[in-house]
């Protein structure tokens, strides 16, 4: 007796290449056991689910998130879920909850609000802070998800067990030792490799540098090689050059560290714009580099463009333009005042223009969302390019004119760049490259600023109904079968006899997600942004349903990833 058959369905299996075909999809004790032609199921089943007019395909494979705080208060890692991701993969960029002391509690948590936006009274109300080890942080999350779940080990984390509050500096080697067997027995914990981050964008609670910033190129070598002892991990790693153009000494590091680690390594995130197709190929040099020291560098890109807003009120992206901290880090009055002055604003804007995080100071090409006062409804929803136009203004002074009116609370939306058909052709050619993968959402992060989580339900409307880059088929097998490859994730990313049924059902016609809304529902009611989904009907998870019509069943059948156990076969010569 089956537990589900899935019949009548589309079925679009993740493989590649493949074509969506009409079949009925057997479901018994979390596994897929018989894909048949209609009606050609041998067994019976305690369920039938009717996937009439409805798309069947392996749940989606999140390769970049940071819900290593949020799944303890929400283990549907919304809305993920909601878009019908199944597995996602946490502890990235050197930044994860354990191991730790309890002594560094606090200052992990002031760090991850600062590094990930992650509002820290919700980190000091949603979770326990009770485990120590990284085993003792995975095992406080079994049974509790409903979708499956995976964690680097963070080296931010391993440096501040070991070296304390003094962390700023290189590791002795009594010391390297000693971080050495924190990962060591982190991976055997269940830890699917290692993250780090060498980013100057990345300081902590007290605008300090992040412990691994400290790290030398030895000791990261060093842990690598570590890494290489375990089955099915991987590294992830972060530095300045993944915004820009990586130097050449940063593309000599991330091949020699996945060279080390005879493992994979993916960063993030590779933007693609027409007017710069040289940087593609100068980032994907790191790539042809690992290959030549037998590894293996994949780039991060996303398929659409992520929510992303901006406000002077609090910390936002447009903090990391240099100098921009000094002007913006201070009580509300003196910012105003700052601002206000034509002198300071014509120093910021010369200091952005050397930034690769320039075009956040182009806000001719932003628009006004939400205001708070009564003089700013005329501006709600207009660019200020036009606005400033009309008043014969610069758009700097426009705009902070217009968010002075709100004691600087108005929210303010960056119109994406690079949106152009040369553009979007541009993507669709780099994505069919072997070390490029879809991915990069941040989702768990940046909660109130950013939304990426939404890429896959908005990807595949794109691909059905919007641009049409690419074929269904394909969309989903990059966003299933691909990462779960790349993570040697044992018997998923594919609907077949054998493989885990993690499965998503949705409607061709309407599958999307809509616009990002504001919502008041993290711990301590803390804000974040969230987009719903559209036309996902039914999302399972080692074959039993956890949203059935966009709701919550209230069901845990998810897992926690352990390296070994989970994954296996990440060697950098896996082809794809
Ligand atoms: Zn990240």
């Amino acid at each position: 007796m089956l537990d589900h058959a899935i019949s009548g369905g589309t079925v679009v299996d993740g493989s590649s290449p493949s074509r969506g075909r009409r079949a009925d999809v057997g479901i018994k004790d979390g596994r897929i056991v018989a894909v048949a032609e209609p009606g050609q199921l041998d067994e019976q089943a305690a369920q039938t689910i009717d996937a009439t007019d409805l798309v069947v395909a392996p749940g989606f494979v999140d390769p970049h998130t940071h819900y290593d705080a949020q799944l303890y208060w929400d283990p549907l890692a919304t809305p993920s879920s909601w878009h019908g991701v199944t597995s996602v993969i946490g502890g990235n960029c050197g930044f994860t909850l354990a191991p730790l002391r309890e002594r560094d509690a606090d200052y992990t948590r002031r760090m991850m609000a600062q590094v990930e936006g992650m509002p820290l009274v919700a980190l000091e109300q949603g979770l326990p802070w009770k485990w120590e080890t990284f085993g003792e942080y995975l095992a406080g999350l079994d049974g509790s998800l409903a979708l499956n779940a995976g964690f680097m080990v963070g080296h931010c984390a391993l440096r501040r067990y070991v070296l304390g509050e003094d962390f700023g500096r290189e590791s002795t080697t009594a010391e390297l030792q000693q971080i050495i067997g924190l990962l060591r027995e982190s991976l055997a914990a269940g830890g699917l490799g290692l993250s780090t981050t060498r980013s100057t964008t990345h300081v902590d609670g007290d605008g300090e540098p992040v412990p691994s910033r400290h790290a030398s190129e030895n000791e990261l070598l060093a842990l690598c090689e570590v890494v290489a002892e375990f089955e099915g991990t991987s590294l992830e790693a972060i530095v300045q050059g993944c915004l820009s153009r990586f130097s050449d000494e940063e593309i000599e590091l991330l091949a020699r560290m996945s060279g080390a680690a005879h493992r994979p390594l993916n960063w993030n995130v590779l933007t693609i714009a027409a007017d710069d197709p040289g940087k593609i190929e100068h980032q994907l040099r790191a790539s042809t580099r690992a290959n030549e020291l037998g590894g293996r560098v994949v780039a991060l890109t996303m398929p659409t463009f992520a929510d992303n807003n901006m406000s002077f009120l609090t910390f936002c992206a447009l903090w990391l333009l240099p100098g921009w901290r000094d002007v913006l880090a201070v009580d509300v009055p003196e910012k105003i005042r700052r601002l206000q002055d034509p002198a300071v604003r014509a120093e910021m804007m010369e200091k952005a223009e050397s930034s690769p995080l320039r075009r956040l100071a182009d806000f001719a090409n932003y628009l006004i969302g939400d205001v708070y006062s009564e003089a700013n409804e005329p501006y709600r929803n207009r660019k200020v390019g036009d606005i400033a136009a009309e008043r014969g203004e610069d758009p700097f002074a426009t705009i902070v004119d217009i968010v002075v009116n709100d004691d600087l609370k108005t929210i303010l939306w960056p119109i994406p760049a690079a949106d152009g058909d040369a553009d979007w052709e541009l993507r669709r050619r780099v994505w069919d490259h072997d070390d490029v993968l879809l991915g990069g959402s941040d989702a768990g992060a940046h909660l109130d600023r950013m939304l990426g989580s939404a890429y896959p339900t908005r990807f595949i409307a794109d691909c059905l109904r919007g641009r049409q880059l690419v074929p269904l088929e394909r969309a989903v097998h990059l966003m299933t079968d691909v990462p779960a490859r790349l993570f040697g994730l044992r018997d998923r990313g594919r609907l077949a006899p054998g493989y885990r049924a993690d499965v998503v059902l949705f409607d061709p016609a309407t599958v999307d997600a809509t616009p990002a809304r504001i919502a008041f529902d993290l711990p301590g009611e803390s804000k974040r942004l969230l987009a719903d989904p559209l036309g996902v009907v039914r999302v399972l998870v080692n074959g039993r349903e956890t949203i059935v019509e966009g709701r919550s069943t209230g069901a845990l059948p998810g897992t926690v990833l352990r390296s070994g156990r989970d994954t296996a076969g990440t060697e950098t010569s896996t082809a794809r």
